[in-house]
């Protein structure tokens, strides 16, 4: 019986529910031509559990943007000797930010589905 590990799921943005069915109808692209399936092609589970849910992605988002500008930071400090120009770091931060978006938006979605949503459980009996 095939049991799909949960973060190969996350991973690959599958159903929290069935971890077959894609949540997004494509691949990973600019922010705003991401589709996502209203409904599991496998499993049927409707994404968007009540009206507004995925508001609540907003604050994975922030989380991933916080992690992604400290690291970003830290990284800029090192690689440029100390550098101490804020428009260095303020560039350099606003550019990986702006890189980052269509991945900040697909996995704080697929991360708000799989991890924080307590109503969607796995069920192995629809993996397969
Ligand atoms: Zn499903």
């Amino acid at each position: 019986m095939p049991n799909t590990p949960q973060l190969q799921a996350v991973l690959h943005a599958k159903c929290p529910r069935c971890r077959r069915g894609n949540i997004y109808a494509g691949p990973m692209r600019l922010a705003r031509e991401q589709k996502m399936n209203e409904y599991c092609p496998h499993c049927g589970l409707r994404f968007e559990i009540e009206p507004g849910y995925f508001y609540a992605a907003m604050y994975v988002s922030y989380a991933f943007n916080v992690a992604e500008i400290v690291t970003t930071s830290i990284l800029t400090f090192y690689l440029s000797g100390g550098s101490e120009s804020p428009w260095l770091y303020i560039g350099v931060i606003f550019g990986i930010v702006l890189i980052m978006s269509p991945f900040n938006l697909r996995y704080s979605r697929v991360v708000l589905l799989h991890w924080l949503s307590p109503k969607v459980k796995y069920n192995p009996e629809l993996d397969r």
